[in-house]
């Protein structure tokens, strides 16, 4: 990992956080961090797409706990939360889209769930938002005022509409009830703990490259993205999270260094020595043509801006998947065995993903003794 000195300074009196999708990419990143400022963290994930091995050097904290489950059932919790972080939902595209039903009930129903909680806890939370509400955008760059520019019966909508309403339920509630609700609208994030296989354009282009297969450019390569390294993206969202009640509506977060689709595949093969070559496949529905944010808004109010250039977060991002793809060894990790009868057998699953089953354990009380390990 890059280390950065944050400018989130470490809390004085340890807050409990809920973290949802805490053993996702973004997730599990975040959680370390909180439970090394001393925070106590209650992760709870149903490992649609995250891993448990994401959390496993948190599992034995006295501070840090996790809960299986699945947020669009409802949750209760006996002790008090201070603050919720929202981050449970599917990102990449290939994955969300594989259960568009699923992926629109986590950002509707699951949201609801925790707008509830927080509303009993007297918490104040944060919804995980995105430049996908933005669509495929026809003003550029793209500033929070903008309504953006959705499909809302294209494949991609179940997340772009699902965010959407996320956002009015977060303001809703704010409106309402006076909830501490706050929205960070995220643009494009990388770094390790990626999925090898999540269909995401870094992780498929590093490993495609590691491996010297064809770079599969979806259209003609010319579509831009604008990508954030996941430290920068991490300071924001504590920054924000922490900042004063007047920091209202949604906040992009993102690293305003735009670049063609085409120019990232160069530049990998470059930082990879690779032998590969480029692909051309057709571009996919409602594909956006053009992102970058705007991040006035969070310079201005959370004194934030992203410090890590591509090229040096790219090539951290490349040697955690080295360590991914080459050195099998090196990536297993020892999981503690099912113990439980499961209650919640309907997990979904991926394509692709190794299903591992922990359920419903409280970790930080799981048996060690037994251990499988996990490719
Ligand atoms: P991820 O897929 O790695 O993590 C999502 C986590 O949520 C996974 O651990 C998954 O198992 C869990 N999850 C999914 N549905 C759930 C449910 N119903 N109940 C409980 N857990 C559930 O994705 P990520 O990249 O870490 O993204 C985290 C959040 O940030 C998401 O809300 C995503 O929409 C948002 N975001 C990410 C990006 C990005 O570029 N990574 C961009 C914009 C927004
Ligand atoms: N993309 C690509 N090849 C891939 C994966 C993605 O050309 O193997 C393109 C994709 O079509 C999109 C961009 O890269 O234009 C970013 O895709 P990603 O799925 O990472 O994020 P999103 O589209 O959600 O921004």
């Amino acid at each position: 990992m890059l280390t950065w000195t944050s400018d989130v300074r470490r809390t004085a009196k340890p807050t409990t956080v809920l973290v949802t999708g805490g053993a996702g990419f973004i997730g599990s990143h975040l959680c370390d961090r909180l439970v090394q400022k001393g925070q106590r963290v209650i992760c709870v994930d149903n490992l649609y797409t995250g891993r448990l091995s994401n959390i496993r050097p948190l599992m034995n904290h006295p501070y840090f706990r996790f809960i299986e489950h699945d947020i669009c059932n409802l949750l209760s919790l006996a002790e008090p939360i201070d603050r919720i972080y929202n981050l449970a939902c599917p990102a990449s595209p290939v994955h969300y889209q594989k259960d568009p039903l699923g992926t629109m009930k986590t950002c509707v129903l699951g949201s609801h769930h925790m707008l509830e909680l927080a509303r009993e806890k007297s918490a104040r939370i944060l919804q995980a938002s995105t430049s996908e509400v933005y669509g495929d955008p026809e003003v550029h760059p793209q500033a929070e005022h903008y309504v953006g520019h959705v499909n809302t019966l294209g494949p991609r909508a179940c997340y772009d509409e699902g965010k959407r309403a996320a956002e009015t339920m977060f303001c809703d509630y704010r409106r309402l009830f006076g909830l501490d609700a706050r929205i960070a609208r995220i643009f494009n994030t990388y770094g390790p703990r990626m999925l090898e296989n999540d269909g995401r354009v870094i992780s498929n282009f590093i490993v495609q490259a590691l491996r010297n297969e064809p770079i599969t450019i979806y259209g003609d390569g010319t579509q831009t993205r604008s990508f954030c390294y996941v430290d920068d993206l991490l300071n924001g969202l504590e920054l924000l999270m922490e900042s004063g009640r007047e920091v209202d509506g949604p906040c992009n977060l993102g690293n305003p260094h735009e670049i063609t689709i085409g120019e990232i595949a160069r530049l990998i093969i470059d930082q990879t020595g690779s032998r590969s070559t480029l692909r051309y496949h057709p571009l996919p529905q409602d594909d956006p043509k053009r992102r970058k944010p705007l991040i006035r808004k969070a310079e201005k109010l959370l004194h934030w801006q992203p410090r890590v250039p591509l090229e040096q977060g790219l090539r951290v991002t490349v040697g955690y998947f080295s360590l991914r793809v080459f050195a099998p060894d090196e990536k297993e990790v020892l999981l503690p065995r099912p113990r439980v009868a499961s209650k919640q057998r309907s997990r979904r699953v991926p394509d692709g993903m190794d299903g591992q089953g922990v359920e419903g354990i409280r970790l930080s009380k799981a048996p060690r003794a037994k251990c499988r390990p996990v490719s």
